[in-house]
């Protein structure tokens, strides 16, 4: 199983930490041992000094897949759900600088937190999905999915001209604005539609 992301995929959070809004889907990739489940707590890690959520929306790969036309991508997903895209983001900053690619900071253990899925069928519009994230109570990031640069059959596009997607791949499809530090302590909690689905404690 391999966990898929999109960066830079809503133009107020490029905006954000001063990036160009891009042509192609930015990739990159988190492996199985990124992910946290049935709300399991996050250990902040020690090589960061400013550890970063980021609330995605993050659709489940249902079936196997390569060179799939964006026309047929809905028949590949059938489940979504809302992710945070844990980002060491000292260390991030320090890849950019260097050019070097970005794992050490994204793709460690813990940093992709993923909450309960739920049927595709159950949302009215998936070009209007709203989701948001609250710390310790007060909501931090907000989102919605129309305002995607790539929506979800793109992305499954692209990706699948590069990688076989198999059943239970995650697709983590970006961040909003409003990215931002937490600390040990913190109590986070990522809702669909104002549906609470996640649950991350920060320890
Ligand atoms: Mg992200």
């Amino acid at each position: 199983m391999k966990i898929i992301c999109i960066g830079r995929n809503y133009a107020q959070h490029a905006k954000e930490l001063g990036n160009a809004i891009p042509e192609k889907p930015v990739i990159f990739l988190k492996p199985e041992t990124s992910v946290l489940k049935n709300n399991a707590p996050l250990f902040y890690p020690d090589f960061t000094h400013d550890l970063h959520y980021e609330t995605e929306l993050v659709f489940k790969i249902a079936k196997a897949g390569k060179h799939i036309n964006r026309k047929f991508a809905h028949k590949y997903y059938e489940e979504i759900g809302i992710g945070i895209d844990f980002t060491a983001r000292d260390i991030q900053n320090e890849c950019k600088q260097k050019s070097l690619p970005w794992e050490i900071a994204k793709a460690f253990d813990g940093s992709a937190p993923v909450g309960t899925f739920i049927p595709k069928n159950s949302i009215t519009n998936l070009k209007n999905i709203a989701f948001h994230l609250t710390k310790n109570g007060l909501i931090v990031q907000k989102g919605n999915s129309a305002n995607m640069i790539f929506f979800i059959d793109e992305i499954i596009e692209y990706a699948s001209s590069f990688f076989t997607l198999k059943p239970g791949d995650l697709i983590f499809t970006g961040t909003p604005e409003g990215v931002g530090s937490i600390q040990k302590g913190d109590k986070l909690e990522a809702s669909i539609n104002d549906e609470k689905l996640l649950e991350v404690e920060i320890k």
